[in-house]
């Protein structure tokens, strides 16, 4: 099979691929039902794949579509490492737990967020206290979020944008859009007011896979920022803190988001570093795998344009299809050359870490 076909075309392709190929690996296969349903009426599922002995001390877990649209790209990299022939190679005492569609509705849709608008990858906050103000997000929220939307305003704003990441201290304004905010629903980067069906999903899947666990190395694949087609790993913390300074070990060019060192502007919320916290009776280690497509300021119009589609817009309309084939190519290059660095990286991402972990189990 070529590289390429591990890769789907929409959300219901990547979830029949994913399981065809999980089951030929001879793969366990569960899945949750989210409540929204898919642009064809389809059900939307996060469908889990376990492979390996039950009580593993040591388990590999790849996340795909934590951010919906961006799932094209882990998707194919799980799907493949069935393909390929290497479910066979697992070492002693270790075991696989790919999680597909951790976002289903966002996939189907072809956005970033989930059923709630909300991003999951700033939903991981305590509600309980009260929640992170981004400061800069409310003074231009009527910039990045306008309540009208055509190719001129799209131009205007984006060029007025670029001027503010321009002439502002680096990541402020890249902040204000991205780091996350809690007080419009219908924003961009929303974190909500409350833990998101994919949140309780996976900590559900988390409770349900990996409580025995000793050591677990986590992969959640994204895109949209750097360089198209290079993945950035992105450790979970700042060096100096044992879970970054592990995964810096094991990978050699790790970023941390807190040190300017990323493409990312700091975060709140982040998925990863709750489930560093969530799963502390093992020993986690952790990267994001962020993967470029389209330069950085075509990206934010994408999504600032199907945030407008989203609040205000209509998707059987020329400007909606039009959007939505913007979204995908923001967050998908559907070519051959780019799947192929997504995979290179993906697998040699993978297999570090499942060396890595049988050392540990040897130990
Ligand atoms: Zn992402």
């Amino acid at each position: 099979m070529t590289i390429a076909s591990y890769f789907a075309n929409d959300y219901p392709e990547a979830r029949e691929k994913f399981i065809a190929a999980a089951k030929d690996a001879g793969a366990a296969l569960e899945r949750y039902t989210n409540p929204a349903k898919g642009p064809s009426g389809e059900d939307l599922t996060t469908d889990v794949a376990w492979l390996g002995p039950q009580d593993a001390s040591s388990v590999l877990v790849t996340l795909s579509g934590t951010h919906g649209a961006e799932g094209f790209c882990g998707s194919g990299v799980q799907v493949g490492w069935f393909r390929s022939g290497r479910a066979a190679r697992l070492p002693p005492d270790t075991a696989l737990l790919q999680i597909h569609a951790v976002n289903p509705f966002g996939f189907a849709w072809l956005r970033r967020t989930t059923e709630e608008n909300v991003d999951i990858n700033r939903n991981y906050v305590d509600f309980d206290e009260p929640l992170p103000v981004n400061e800069g997000y409310l003074k231009y929220r009527n910039l990045i979020c306008p309540d009208q939307w055509s190719e001129e305003i799209a131009a205007q704003t984006t060029s007025e944008i670029n001027r503010l990441i321009e002439e502002l201290p680096p990541m402020v304004m890249q902040g204000a859009i991205s780091s996350g905010q809690y007080v419009d629903p219908n924003g961009i980067f929303y974190g909500g007011q409350r833990p998101s069906w994919s949140r309780l999903t996976t900590e559900s899947i988390f409770d349900r896979y990996l409580a025995s666990a000793k050591r677990i190395a986590l992969i959640d694949y994204h895109t949209g920022l750097g360089p198209r087609g290079y993945g950035e790993r992105i450790g979970v913390g700042s060096p100096g803190e044992a879970a970054w300074d592990r995964s810096q070990n094991w990978w050699g060019d790790v970023t941390s988001i807190h040190d300017a060192s990323s493409t990312s502007a700091p975060l709140h919320g982040t998925n990863m570093e709750a489930w560093v916290r969530y799963l502390s009776h093992a020993e986690v280690t952790a990267t994001v795998l962020e993967y470029g497509t389209q330069p950085l300021s075509q990206v934010l119009t994408a999504l600032r344009a199907d945030n407008w589609l989203h609040a205000h817009g209509d998707l059987d309309s020329d400007v909606g299809r039009q959007i939505k084939r913007q979204a995908r190519d923001a967050f998908y290059q559907d070519s051959d050359d780019w799947k192929t660095m997504i995979w290179s990286r993906g697998i040699d991402t993978q297999e570090i870490a499942l060396a890595r972990l049988a050392a540990g189990t040897r130990s």
